[in-house]
């Protein structure tokens, strides 16, 4: 009861940031992030109509969705977190979406594993904004040589869909909101200079600002804690 109430809080919420600002809810996906909760807690999100979710550790997102996929085929799955090289096999074999790909090595490893198993994924950007951690491409020049490897024809079983980031934690909504305003400046300059390539889609809010995300822009929002409830890291 707990999850669907919230999903329909959280769904509420993202249509009125969307009024707000004149956008289409249409153009705003939401991302369950499940990470740390049972496959019984995506079960129930599922039963709710909620299809998307994203998980951050492979060896968890694979044995959790092998489960759900049992009962639920049609779910689907981004990783959002930053993935090592030994763990992209598993990785493109259980999901639609990396959305955290954040170097070139990355993406030469995503290439050789999707091309194994003869399947194409979408990879998002990862910009690195102001969060903490370090991951993430470091500026606009480092993904545009990534984008010129995809251009010379390098990487033909991976489609760059567009680009995703972390905003910092922090209560300051000025520095979340200008986190969330350069990647969407990132993302229209490049997709000005790559019309072959999507490059759509802005992944960028969570829980605590999300709001702030969609009024920039943001066609994924990731969210798990207004969904799933705290997660227990022990
Ligand atoms: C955990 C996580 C989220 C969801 O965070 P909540 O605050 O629980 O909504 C979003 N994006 C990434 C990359 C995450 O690791």
């Amino acid at each position: 009861m707990e999850i669907k109430n919230n999903l329909e809080t959280v769904r509420n919420k993202i249509s009125g940031a969307c009024r707000k600002c004149s956008r289409n809810p249409d153009e705003v996906k939401l991302v369950a992030v499940s990470k740390f909760h049972p496959d019984t807690s995506v079960i129930k999100a599922i039963e709710c109509g909620q299809l998307l979710f994203g998980e951050n550790r492979v060896q968890e997102a694979k044995e959790k969705f092998t489960a759900v996929r049992e009962k639920y085929p049609q779910a689907r799955l981004h990783i959002i977190g930053s993935l090592q090289r030994n763990k992209v096999k598993d990785a493109v074999k259980i999901c639609e979406c990396i959305e955290s790909a954040d170097r070139i090595e990355l993406l030469d490893e995503i290439e050789k594993q999707c091309a194994k198993i003869e399947k194409k994924i979408d990879i998002l950007f990862e910009l690195h904004t102001g969060e903490e951690s370090k991951s993430g491409f470091a500026d606009v020049d480092s993904i545009k040589e990534a984008l010129e490897l995809f251009k010379q024809g390098k990487y033909p079983h991976i489609n760059p869909a567009g680009f995703m980031t972390m905003a910092p934690f922090t209560e300051d909504k000025d520095l979340i909101r200008k986190s969330f305003v350069t990647l969407r400046e990132c993302r229209d300059k490049l997709k000005k200079e790559y019309t072959q390539f999507d490059l759509n889609e802005l992944s960028m809010g969570m829980s605590h600002d999300f709001e702030i995300a969609i009024e920039e822009g943001a066609t994924l929002v990731r969210i798990g804690t207004s969904i799933f409830g705290q997660r227990n890291y022990n």
